[in-house]
């Protein structure tokens, strides 16, 4: 039996390794072009931390003019979630992102799903196997526990490696005689490396860092006939092409696996990119991003909360580059992409994950909208999670316009909104039956430990009869100012500070109970601009609904 006939033997395919050496020739790139990937494992959604990568990728693909594709690691069945692909997919588009070649969109490198890529996997591996550089192990989960407990009582380094590698002194014909038998087995790396020579990982990101060479005959096609991460990506990223691995650092630890599989398949190695995960503050400590304990976590999660999609991407790359908040205040307008990101800048520590700083640049972003475009996202947000506010801007779609455009398209914009889900309860009291169902069931914010109910009544009876609707801002604030005065209030806080004995409030707080009367709550929009929004008969209308409430 001749080498290629063993490899055969041991593993079948439908054609060998120089058919796919050929079928995905080397790509045609010019000095600098980096081919990039973004290689998801499909969980069903997109994390935060991987589209943190993802971001990197694609930012460097685009800015040397490279390549940007999506690879579906799904050769881990267990992990595998009905669906997974899908998402991922959607995860991109829902954030107006794209790759350069896809599963769907397809590409010269397809499939780009590992799991349709079994054929190939198989196809090296029998390469490895003719060369002697791999072999059979039909040992058990019974088997590896001895090894184990064997290693634990001697104290000796974990691992299929040395002597406890047994299968890989079988002969050819105690091979072909288990298998004949029946005997289920995988196929391990016969690793040459010791672990007292050195390999040297030179991190685009971290710089060099030295590391024991591997010497452990680690898996490379498992049980099921599919690979094993390592054995993947190295197959993956040489045959498609990848110039720059850009991945989690907990690969870092495996890179020996992956530096010794590249050389003994005869692949070049590419460049290895290792970022640090995006942390959270938790108390006085600083952990991962948790899937499951932060609700930012997912992407998916954004879209729900009104926050749109480029505020995430602004967002990560202001984690991602040192550099780039300043960039963005002289480029306000521009794409993102257009930022130059460089290794040097990307950060060894980690980003730190701040759902209030996203927050923020979704409230900046919001109040940056002219009234048409707020009026158009904040529909189709509100088509896919908000009925309430759906009704609302169907029902007069200019009066809905009207109220977001108090003091937006304007230098300094008033920042009322911090995302898409906070319209409804901010505006619902502009509706007169809203308005009505509120005061219903809200108890009024009144301050009846500093003002008595007459006082209260007064201001508003004597607001309702002096409205200054008919003046601009300034105008009508010098006019509320003569209403404090009449009331017997104090129209200059600064004033009644020096002299509180003096007076019962100052004019601030009587334009608090001018505002909870006209919408129920301390907090509103700019107050002239809600009453003028309102008019003046529907103004004098709540004013007597709320003193015949609190008579
Ligand atoms: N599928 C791997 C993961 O999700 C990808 C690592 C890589 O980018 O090579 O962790
Ligand atoms: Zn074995």
């Amino acid at each position: 039996m001749t080498n290629k006939e063993y490899a055969d033997f041991l593993l079948k395919t439908d054609y060998d390794y120089n058919y796919y050496l050929e079928k995905y020739p080397k790509r045609a790139l010019k000095e600098g072009q980096m081919v990039t990937r973004f290689a998801p494992s499909p969980t069903g959604f997109v994390h935060m931390g991987s589209l943190y990568t993802s971001f990197s990728d694609l930012q460097f693909a685009k800015q040397t003019n490279g390549i940007c594709y999506l690879r579906i690691e799904d050769t881990d069945g267990k992990r595998t979630v009905e669906n997974g692909v899908q998402g991922i997919i959607d995860d991109f588009n829902s954030l107006g992102i794209s790759f350069d070649e896809d599963p769907i969109k397809k590409g010269k490198y397809a499939p780009y799903i590992q799991s349709e890529r079994e054929d190939i996997y198989k196809a090296f591996a029998k390469k490895l196997i003719e060369e002697d550089k791999a072999y059979p192990c039909f040992c058990t989960e019974d088997d590896l526990n001895r090894i184990r407990e064997l290693q634990e009582k001697t104290k000796d380094r974990l691992g299929y490696y040395g002597h406890y590698a047994k299968c890989r002194n079988l002969t050819r014909n105690e091979v072909i005689e288990r298998i004949n038998n029946g005997e289920k087995y995988i196929i391990r790396l016969k690793s040459n490396g010791s672990f007292l020579n050195k390999v040297i990982l030179d991190d685009l990101i971290k710089g060099k860092i030295e590391m024991p060479e591997n010497d452990m005959d680690v898996v490379i096609i498992k049980g099921d006939g599919l690979p094993t991460y390592h054995f993947a990506h190295a197959v993956d990223d040489h045959l498609m092409g990848t110039t720059h691995v850009l991945r989690g650092d907990e690969w870092v630890a495996s890179y020996p696996i992956h530096d010794q599989l590249f050389k003994m398949l005869g692949f070049p190695l590419p460049k290895f990119c290792h970022i640090a995960p995006i942390t959270v503050r938790e108390g006085d400590t600083i952990r991962k991003l948790s899937k499951r304990k932060d609700k930012g976590a997912a992407i998916s999660y954004y879209a729900k909360e009104g926050i749109p999609t480029d505020v995430i991407r602004l967002y990560l790359a202001t984690v991602n580059n040192s550099n780039f908040e300043e960039w963005r205040l002289q480029n306000m307008n521009a794409d993102i992409f257009s930022f130059q990101l460089s290794f040097d800048k990307m950060t060894l520590d980690g980003a730190l994950f701040d759902l209030a700083k996203v927050e923020n640049i979704c409230k900046e972003r919001l109040s940056r909208l002219n009234k048409d475009e707020f009026t158009k996202k904040a529909y189709d947000y509100a088509t896919k999670y908000d009925e309430n506010l759906k009704a609302l801007i169907e029902r007069d779609e200019n009066y809905f316009k009207s109220i977001i455009n108090i003091e937006r398209e304007k230098e300094n914009p008033r920042k009322d909104y911090v995302t898409y889900k906070d319209i409804y309860p901010i505006i619902n009291f502009f509706y007169t039956d809203l308005y009505n169902q509120l005061l219903e069931t809200v108890e009024l914010p009144f301050n009846f430990e500093r003002f008595t109910k007459e006082q209260i009544i007064n201001v508003l009876t004597n607001f309702k009869n002096n409205m200054g609707l008919e003046y601009d801002e300034e105008g009508w604030f010098e006019n509320l100012k003569k209403t404090t005065t009449v009331c017997g209030f104090c129209p200059n806080v600064k004033e009644y500070k020096k002299n509180k004995e003096a007076y019962p409030g100052h004019v601030g707080d009587v334009s608090e109970m001018i505002r909870i009367a006209i919408s129920t709550r301390k907090n509103t929009p700019n107050p002239y601009y809600v009453l003028k929004i309102l008019g003046e008969k529907e103004v004098a209308r709540r004013i007597d609904e709320v003193i015949k409430k609190i008579s």
